[in-house]
């Protein structure tokens, strides 16, 4: 009978899913829960994250014609009421700024003064804002496409948050881009979609599928919502990045008008498309396992752990330097266009606490050495997709392809498992019941990991996703592109005739 072997990270994935998720994120040291509720603190091992994340997708932006800018922080309330249906779905998650002053209560303490005329909102997100930019950048065809993207932070006042899934604030970019015409703005939407899967795929080692959002889920004041769901090791789905098709709404509200090539005066056709420090959270839930994080090494913040060990002052000196020059031999090395990063720990610890610091940190490779492997011109290297004390001897003349080559082997073997559980936890149901008891726990009161993607028929009412939802939590995560999910079929729900098979799952 096999023992309960002891992991790191406590309580296990099976045994409680979210608090593991917590204790990954603790334990690597990505970031913390601030006093101000809501609002996270991300500490420079999950900082690094995103800014590697932002760097990649920032020359893929660039690659794809797009400039950054930036908008201010703060939208008047009259840009908000211009888009009915966008103020409607932002309204119950705003922060309002109502005053511009403190003053001395005769307390010691403070007031609130300066009641400002109009109050502005702390942008939840930015098409109204830079909207009104673009209604004086754009006036004719000649100024389009104008294809814009800002880095920023932004405040949505949620009530129950989760560090990276869901915070008051968080930080992300959102693309802005004017078009002449309906082709072209769809265009845009398509391709920035594919942009944000290529880099899902590539970079984060996470597996998509894309497609649109039903009317249900769509973006305030789009026309269509196109996006990417990615499955999490609890079986559930994670939005990870969303491209919005906004038609000609925005354009019309914020007055983008240019005059065409036939010498007409005409509203413009916009988009916009987003992705956050969701996908950190993505990252986590997607790939780490019971000992803590595990990072694809494109995203990385490092990637090499140098551990040298020795017990004397003798043997100390020699190690040392020894561990120095390996230090120096793995500078300079590239996976694909990574810079590989060594992180060189000394600290005053065992072998054995760096070893595991390291490994809850998710480093893709961890080097000992030792006074031995200093005769022996060779290093022990352990890979984190490995178990801990899996080791291997690799001499130095080999260290530096070892390690690209290892790193890149890594990269594709974490996109392979994930694309394999999601397969493995992706099926077909036609049958109610069997639908229903996909998604049913057998442990209600505490349920166990369960479900998937079921790709299932739907006959495009509403009623019917709206009344899955309610039973069983279960929404349509996308009608998902390709030619593989169209059939004649009957739906899940209430039997009616159905064109084509949709993605369902619970999600984040
Ligand atoms: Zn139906």
């Amino acid at each position: 009978m096999a023992k309960n072997k002891k992991t790191a990270i406590e309580p296990t994935r099976e045994d409680n899913y979210s608090e593991w998720y917590q204790q990954v994120i603790k334990a690597a040291d990505l970031a913390e829960n601030s006093d101000v509720r809501g609002c996270m603190v991300i500490k420079p091992w999950g900082y690094a994250i995103w800014e590697n994340i932002q760097r990649i997708l920032d020359t893929m932006f660039r690659e794809t014609g797009h400039k950054n800018a930036y908008f201010p922080i703060f939208i008047p309330k009259s840009y908000f009421e211009k888009e009915a249906e966008h103020v409607e779905g932002f309204a119950k998650e705003c922060a309002i700024v109502t005053h511009s002053r403190l003053e001395n209560d005769g307390h010691g303490g403070l007031k609130v003064a300066g009641e400002l005329t109009e109050p502005y909102i702390v942008r939840p997100t930015s098409e109204t804002i830079i909207g009104a930019s673009f209604a004086k950048w754009v006036n004719s065809y000649r100024d389009l496409p104008l294809l814009i993207n800002q880095w920023a932070n932004i405040v949505r006042w949620e009530m129950r948050t989760r560090l990276f899934l869901r915070t008051a604030e968080f930080l992300w970019q959102e693309g802005h881009t004017v078009h002449e015409s309906y082709d072209d703005a769809m265009v845009e939407t398509r391709k920035m979609l594919d942009v944000y899967s290529d880099f899902a795929e590539r970079y984060l080692a996470l597996p998509v599928i894309k497609g649109e959002k039903t009317d249900s889920e769509r973006f305030p004041g789009a026309v269509s919502t196109y996006c990417i769901e990615s499955m999490m090791q609890d079986k559930k789905a994670l939005q990870s990045g969303t491209s919005h098709f906004l038609g000609q709404n925005f354009a019309k509200s914020s007055g983008i008008k240019f005059q065409n090539r036939a010498g007409e005066i005409e509203h413009a056709w916009t988009t916009s498309w987003g992705v956050s420090t969701r996908l950190i959270g993505a990252l986590i839930m997607a790939h780490s396992d019971d000992n803590g994080l595990v990072l694809p090494p494109k995203v990385a913040p490092a990637h090499v752990a140098l551990i040298p060990i020795y017990r004397n002052d003798e043997e100390k000196a020699a190690v040392l330097e020894f561990a120095h020059k390996i230090e120096l031999q793995l500078k300079g090395l590239y996976l694909d266009e990574i810079k590989i990063y060594s992180e060189f720990d000394d600290r005053d610890l065992t072998s054995s606490e760096r070893n595991w610091y390291w490994i809850k940190k998710g480093i893709p490779l961890r080097i000992e050495i030792g006074p031995r492997d200093v005769s022996g011109n060779s290093v022990m290297v352990a890979r984190r997709d490995k178990d801990g004390r899996d080791k291997e001897s690799i001499a130095i003349e080999d260290l530096t392809n070892y390690v690209v080559q290892t790193l890149a082997n890594m990269q594709d073997n974490i996109l392979n498992s994930a694309l394999e559980f999601r397969s493995q936890n992706t099926i077909k149901i036609d049958d109610t019941k069997q639908f229903y008891d996909f998604y049913t726990p057998r442990n209600v009161a505490q349920p166990e990991i369960h479900g998937g993607f079921a790709v299932s028929h739907w006959c495009g009412e509403s009623a019917c996703e709206e009344q899955i939802k309610t039973d069983l939590k279960v929404t349509i995560r996308c009608i998902p592109f390709g030619d593989e999910y169209i059939e004649e079929g009957e739906c899940i729900k209430c039997g009616k005739v159905s064109h084509k098979r949709v993605i369902f799952a619970k999600s984040y």
